[in-house]
């Protein structure tokens, strides 16, 4: 007779599962709470201290781990020594395994838990079962996820066993579940011993989906999402239209974190290959739209909008008039989804609010390597800003300024922001020289260039951005200084009567 050893912590389709094992001739050996649900449901399994010959003891904390157990999961039936040895000590074979583990990362999730808790949920016994039968996936099935019943057992009903091919995807999955597993604890308790970059990386994320292709029709993709949900697109829920796509999913985030650094006001985002095309604030959220929109009228076709409040019908008319990808909230009140749902490929993203802003690092691969920094969080207020100007900025000019320098952290390097009447109005991103970003964000901003002011993602190496400034009729720079050529910048300004500020900190984002 067949022997299932079955543990779960996770009873969905245990009973199931466990009947059609038994129907097809197997016994089932089984731990406390597993045994007491299958017993409950008339099936009657064999207590695993009846196998071991030894209590289940400290609260459970050792109850599978037993020669008895792991030499009938790690016995390789090929080799006569190893079933001689088996035979002398009394051990019979275990045929089918299924395991699946104490819920640590629910556990730690859980709110006003503690770290004993915490422990006490780090499963030992079952992943070393896992890991026993796995290595022995020659002989052994083995399930950590109730996915999985139906196939093998559907397999078992026709050929009274498993494929080997079946045996080793299992155990693969099995591995990559209890490296996972324990990625998930190493995690906890690095982040618990304040250790942010320690000598190995053990990141984990779980598959959200596959996506039809990744940046170009011709690369296969997939999205993942990481262990500890947070503010971010990884985390919204899709209300309506076409699945996200790759593109769709690298400018949403994009979106996001530039929303990130407007908490405390209206701001709606408008955004083209992860640069912002538009931003705007309002005393409103529909007002901070019509900004947005207004800043870049053209660029926003075929665009993401992010808006960091609730989208009512007004503004669901407004952004239905647009051909958008996708429109990211908070929420949608009912009739504005009304509006926005007539639209059958515009996607409608839900941010989910209560949870955190994250404070995670920032993962950048490179081929066969990974960058890892902290998020750039550097916000500033007026106090540190330095006028090194004649001219000091007028209290409209500090708003524009401070307005600006939010949105220019956020755009591709070399970059330059130009900012009017709380909006962008010209956006120069990702150019080889600033000077060349200077004349892309004044040219777009053409009439609305005169009274603007200009951010600055890093100092002038040349007064030539400068002059392009005063040329154009800018008022007001912001930049972080710290070139040995400042002074040439600075006497341009005082020359021309306009005025500039340092923050004293770049933001390079390539
Ligand atoms: P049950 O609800 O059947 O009492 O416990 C099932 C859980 O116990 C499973 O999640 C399994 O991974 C875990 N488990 C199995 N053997 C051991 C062991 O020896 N020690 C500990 N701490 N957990 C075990």
């Amino acid at each position: 007779m067949k022997r299932a050893l079955v543990s779960v912590s996770d009873k969905t389709g245990l009973v199931e599962f466990v009947q059609g094992l038994v129907d097809c001739g197997y016994e089932i050996i089984s731990t406390g709470g597993t045994k007491k649900a299958l017993e409950a449901a008339g099936i009657h399994p064999i207590g695993i201290s009846d196998v071991t010959g030894f209590p289940e003891i400290m609260d459970g904390r050792v109850k599978t781990l037993h020669p008895k157990v792991h030499g009938a999961l790690l016995c390789v039936r090929s080799n006569p020594d190893h079933v001689r040895q088996l035979q002398e000590l009394g051990i019979e074979y275990i045929d089918l395994v299924c395991v699946n583990l104490y819920p640590f990362k629910e556990t730690v999730l859980k709110p006003g838990v503690t770290h004993e808790e915490i422990i006490e949920n780090i499963d030992i016994g079952g992943p070393s079962m896992l890991r026993s039968a796995s290595k022995n996936y020659q002989s052994i099935p083995v399930l950590c996820d109730p996915k999985d019943y139906d196939k093998v057992l559907e397999e078992i009903r026709e050929n009274h066993e498993t494929t080997l091919e079946t045996r080793e995807r299992l155990a693969a999955k099995v591995f990559r579940h209890t490296a996972r597993y324990d990625a998930m604890i190493a995690d906890y308790l690095t982040k618990k011993t304040h250790e942010e970059f320690p000598e190995s990386m053990t990141i984990t994320f779980d598959k959200v989906q596959d996506l039809r292709y990744g940046e170009n029709p011709h690369q296969k993709a997939a999205f993942y999402k990481g262990m500890n949900p947070q503010y971010s697109l990884a985390n919204a829920t899709q209300l309506h239209g076409k699945e996200l796509s790759y593109n769709n999913i690298q400018d949403g985030n994009a979106a996001i974190e530039i929303l990130k650094d407007f908490e405390g006001q209206f701001a709606a985002v408008g955004v083209k290959h992860m640069n912002p095309c538009g931003v705007g604030i309002g005393e409103n959220i529909e007002a901070a739209w019509d900004k947005a929109y207004e800043a870049d009228s053209i660029s926003i076709f075929g665009g993401i909008v992010a808006l960091n409040a609730k989208v009512e019908k007004g503004l669901a008319e407004k952004l239905s008039k647009i051909f958008l990808e996708i429109i990211i909230a908070p929420d949608f009140s009912e009739e504005a989804l009304e509006i926005l749902t007539r639209k059958k490929n515009i996607r409608l993203m839900k941010l989910d609010t209560s949870l955190s802003v994250s404070s995670a690092l920032k993962y950048t691969n490179v081929n066969d390597g990974l960058l890892v920094q902290e998020m750039d969080q550097h916000i500033i207020n007026e106090e540190d800003l330095k006028c090194v100007t004649n001219r000091k900025p007028t209290e409209e000019e500090i708003k524009q300024l401070l307005f600006g320098w939010k949105v220019v952290k956020h755009v591709k390097s070399n970059a330059i922001v130009l900012a009017k009447n709380d909006m962008t109005v010209g956006v120069g991103a990702g150019q080889m020289n600033r000077v060349g970003a200077a004349k892309i964000a004044i040219e777009q901003a053409g009439e609305k260039a005169k009274g603007s002011v200009l951010a600055s993602d890093a100092f002038f190496p040349m007064p030539d951005t400068v002059q392009e400034a005063i040329k154009a009729g800018v008022t007001a720079i912001i930049q972080p200084g710290g070139s040995i050529k400042d002074q040439l910048s600075i006497d341009e300004c005082n020359e021309h009567g306009i005025t500039m500020v340092f923050t004293g900190v770049r933001h390079f984002k390539h």
